[in-house]
């Protein structure tokens, strides 16, 4: 009975390990309480997977922060501005290249693939040292074994780990990280041989970038580095896991020949295409890992499609061959579906977290060894009937409305020049125009006044009179800081996709569903488990109340169908295009209810869409055409003198300038304080923009003030290669996460640098 999890989330089910982190980092906890923490956590884990019946169990995918930067540990690979001076690194060296400290700041953190965790990205360069560091992949393993839990090793793969780095500070960028190949791989054989002598019999190494559209070159680092390995290898069975996506015919190929390796793992979830190659072609004698269970997401497995695709795929790698798996890490799905008090027994009934879904794992490699728990099935049968039938999933009337969307185009109806000029006759605004993202800074009173109004602590007339006064407050320091464009400040949300997710249909919230974003930072994503719609306003109250008490334009403020969408955990049973169609029509609906309030200008926000494109570039186009076409859903229909603006995070969008032309918006504002150059490069090479836009003047991820001059220089550089009527001035994103000692300083910096370039022109 073979059954594998890829890896598992180590946060706990109440984020045991977060609460633990902080309190170490405040200096209110010691070391050893952080390490009692984490030896509990990884002894239950393993204790719960071994009891479940899993075969193969993970170790060291536990962390104290990331797994990247593990690697980076191991490697011994510390960047030399933290003055380490050799040995075992130790947690202070750790946390200082994972947060930074007094004098050094952090190593930079990007996503995982496409998924919403961060690793710490490695910076290598010729001159990087290596070293054996932290022999964390061996201890863990022993740990488990003093437990009586035989595991398998997991580390990064060498070549993804390379593939992930960048060249650090000062190295050409053209500089070959896979030429490190040769310095790193002898540390990897002292981790393997150590792990062997320790009594592995299996080691999993994660190379997920073989997703990914790889060159020849890249391929070939494959090849050798796995050559490399054999010997130490030998002896050993080992896993060469692949997630997240199909892998390229020439990928697999190359995978698939590696010397050395005795078994593969697959994501057949995202992967529908690799299930093809694996039965067109799969080395014999070789095992082979069936990802058959979501990783990514919370919904029950289709127990029977399962069980059907792993029978079939036994005449290809043989019965004793084929191991049933997860799909990938269960780190991006949530942790244990027994401590959600919120939702109702028919949704909890539908669904599966990371401790469900190794019981999933179980039953199914069990039912394939002929010893089927019939029971099991049957409920699992009549949980998914359920949720097929179920008049809460289903609203035939959105169906309908949104199937109606599809191949047609949504667009308004004139051109921006000629709305921008209808707009400003109205607006009549000054050349230049200033505003802000959205949120002000969130302070502690308000968020207990949310908190208590949530907990019916406070009454409704208290608490909205605790939120006018607010929105008063932050209308009256715009005026005086003399804003042309205001914003309500969002005071009335703690999230930008929770607001009105709580407020639309076809939404579920859990009590604990976190997953981890970045080291101790957990998202608890909303579920979208049925049809969407809007039964009532969401916005326009409080919009109305705050253009009410000023006589300049106020912005209303919606987040964007494809930001909730990406945003959130999504459905499974129909694609996901469908989906941010139906939660497009519910924001147009919200969209013509604030124009009809007498809301002149409303921003959309599309935060998360570049960060939802698909890894491999061939399912670009088709990604984003649909998730363009449903941002434009939501305001085809508004008149031409009513102005949309959009607001994109990430500056790095050059290679979708062109979508987001075609997103069509009036205006739009975007993060770029921490890459100018890279923004404006795409105006210089010529590329046509007609539509308002600001790219953000300074960064608000800091709280550090930004001179007058500094802003004046910006704009003047944007100046160069904008026009003059085209451009905004703006902070890179919202101020909810500074404080207004921070803010009001920055802003009046802003407004007097706008005002110094308006008399220069
Ligand atoms: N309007 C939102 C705010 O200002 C936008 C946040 C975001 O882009 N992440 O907070
Ligand atoms: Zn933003």
């Amino acid at each position: 009975m073979a059954s594998h999890i890829v890896g598992y989330p180590r946060m706990g089910p109440k984020r045991e390990l977060k609460f633990a982190l902080e309190s170490f980092w405040d200096g209110k906890s010691s070391a050893e309480d952080l390490e009692k923490v984490a030896t509990d956590l990884r002894s239950s884990i393993w204790k719960q997977m071994s009891g479940a019946g899993i075969k193969y169990i993970p170790s060291n995918t536990f962390s104290y922060y990331d797994q990247v930067l593990d690697t980076t540990a191991m490697l011994g690979a510390v960047p030399e501005r933290y003055s380490w001076t050799g040995g075992e690194i130790g947690l202070s060296t750790y946390f200082s290249m994972a947060r930074g400290n007094a004098t050094v700041p952090a190593m930079e953190m990007t996503k995982w693939f496409d998924t919403n965790y961060h690793f710490i990205v490695p910076e290598l360069g010729p001159s990087t040292k290596f070293s054996y560091a932290s022999h964390k992949a061996v201890s863990e393993y022993k740990e488990a074994k003093a437990l009586g839990i035989d595991t398998v090793p997991v580390l990064v793969g060498p070549v993804s780990y390379l593939l992930l780095s960048k060249p650090a500070k000062g190295v050409e960028k053209s500089f070959s990280l896979l030429s490190l190949l040769g310095s790193i791989l002898p540390i990897y054989k002292e981790v393997v041989a150590e792990l062997k002598a320790a009594g592995a019999s299996w080691i999993q190494f994660d190379e997920p970038t073989l997703v990914k559209d790889l060159g020849a070159h890249e391929l070939a680092a494959f090849s050798s580095a796995y050559a490399e390995l054999e010997l130490t290898l030998s002896g050993l069975n080992v896993l060469i896991e692949t997630y997240f996506a199909d892998i390229p015919a020439e990928s697999y190929k190359t995978l698939t020949s590696l010397s050395g390796v005795t078994a593969y793992g697959f994501d057949l979830i995202r992967g529908a295409k690799t299930l093809d190659l694996i039965r067109s072609s799969f080395p014999s004698g070789k095992y082979l890992f069936a990802g058959v269970v979501d990783g990514r997401n919370i919904w029950a497995d289709d127990l029977a499609a399962s069980l059907s695709t792993l029978q079939s795929l036994e005449a290809v790698a043989g019965k004793d061959k084929l191991v049933v798996s997860t799909s990938c890490s269960l780190m991006h799905t949530a942790v244990d579906l027994i401590n959600e008090t919120k939702l109702d027994d028919e949704i909890k009934s539908w669904l599966a977290f990371a401790a469900q879904k190794v019981v999933e794992v179980n039953a199914l490699a069990k039912a394939l060894a002929g010893q089927k728990d019939e029971a099991y099935f049957a409920a699992n049968a009549a949980a998914l009937a359920s949720r097929k039938s179920s008049p809460r999933v289903t609203n035939e009337e959105v169906q309908k409305a949104a199937a109606a969307l599809k191949g047609s185009d949504h667009r308004r109806a004139t051109n921006v020049s000629a709305r921008l000029d209808a707009q400003q006759k109205k607006l009549n605004l000054p050349v230049l125009p200033t505003t802000t993202i959205g949120s002000f800074p969130q302070t502690v009173e308000l968020r207990r006044v949310r908190r208590e109004y949530k907990a019916k602590k406070i009454s409704e007339e208290e608490y909205i009179s605790a939120i006018k006064e607010e929105i008063n407050k932050v209308v009256k320091i715009q005026e005086e800081l003399d804003i042309d464009v205001l914003v309500h400040g969002e005071p009335e949300r703690n999230d930008m996709v929770e607001y009105f997710g709580e407020q639309l249909s076809g939404f579920a919230f859990t009590a604990n569903g976190w997953v981890q974003s970045y080291g101790s930072r957990c998202v608890k994503p909303p579920i979208i488990y049925g049809d969407v719609s809007r039964p009532n306003p969401m916005t326009v109250f409080w919009s109305k109340t705050a253009q009410s008490m000023t006589s300049r334009p106020m912005k209303g403020m919606l987040t964007g169908p494809v930001t909730i969408l990406n945003w959130s955990f999504v459905r499974n049973d129909q694609p996901r295009f469908e989906t941010c169609y139906q939660i497009a029509l519910a924001i147009k609906k919200e969209v013509e209810d604030l124009e009809a309030a007498g809301i002149q200008v409303i921003q959309i926000d599309e935060a998360a869409l570049r960060e939802g494109l698909p890894l491999r570039k061939s399912e670009h186009a088709f990604y984003l055409d649909w998730a363009v076409h449903s941002f434009r859903i939501t305001n085809c229909g508004v008149q031409d003198t009513t102005q949309i603006h959009t607001h994109m995070c990430y500056s790095n969008f050059n290679d979708i300038i062109h979508s987001i032309i075609d997103m069509d918006a009036d205006v739009i504002t975007i993060e770029n304080s921490r890459s100018d150059e890279k923004l404006l490069s795409v105006f210089r090479e010529g590329v046509k923009y007609g539509a308002g836009i600001g790219p953000g003047v300074y960064d608000i991820h800091s709280p550090r003030i930004p001179s007058t001059e500094e802003i004046a220089d910006r704009v003047n550089k944007m100046l160069a290669v904008l026009d003059t009527n085209i451009l905004w001035v703006n902070p890179d994103c919202g101020l909810k996460t500074r404080k207004y000692t921070e803010v009001k300083p920055a802003l009046t910096n802003m407004v007097s640098a706008t005002k110094l370039i308006r008399t220069q022109l």
